[in-house]
């Protein structure tokens, strides 16, 4: 009986594990993962921030961690997103007026 009962459970985690749903929406599969904190986000824009980074690549961070970072700003790599970003607002600006 009790044996029984921990086969079930494992079963159950073993699907759960293997449905790859991004992070934060819960919904959408996962195409990218935050290079933060490993976890999986999906190509939605309100999922993920990408930014440019060494090599031409894409710094990918889930929303979790960009939040983090925006409110403590703490090496090398988020100063760079936060240049980036500051950059970003500022050309928007332009734009708009
Ligand atoms: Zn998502
Ligand atoms: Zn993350």
């Amino acid at each position: 009986m009790s044996l029984n009962l921990i086969s079930n459970s494992r079963n159950s985690l073993d699907i759960f594990r293997e449905k790859d749903v991004c992070s934060t929406c819960n919904t959408g599969s996962v195409s990218n993962s935050c290079d933060k904190c490993g976890d999986g986000v999906c190509g939605h824009t309100h999922c993920h921030w990408s930014f440019p980074y060494k090599n031409n690549t894409n710094y990918i961070l889930c929303v979790g961690c960009f939040n983090r970072i925006e409110k403590k700003l703490i090496n090398y790599d988020h100063l760079l997103i936060y240049n980036f970003l500051k950059k970003h607002t500022i050309i928007q600006r332009r734009v708009s007026i």
